[in-house]
């Protein structure tokens, strides 16, 4: 006889409690949905791009365009 041994009972995963994920957009503090969210975590494209320059400005810190002392045309 041959004992096929089974892993376990009838299957069935791990539930995982389908929620809608809720998020904070981090730019305008909106509350806007995880799924179908193509610019999580922000709220929209706009947030998005204000977020991203924030964050360039001070991460980057990018100098102000420090012209260099141009000599104006002497005058003849
Ligand atoms: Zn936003």
């Amino acid at each position: 006889m041959t004992a096929a041994t089974r892993g376990g009972p009838g299957g069935g995963g791990p539930q995982t409690g389908r929620k809608p994920r809720a998020l904070t957009c981090p730019a305008c503090g909106k509350r806007v949905t995880w799924e179908g969210n193509p610019w999580r975590p922000f709220c929209s494209e706009r947030c998005q791009v204000i977020d991203r320059a924030a964050w360039a400005e001070g991460a980057y810190a990018i100098p102000s365009e420090d012209t260099p002392s141009r000599e104006p045309p002497e005058k003849e």
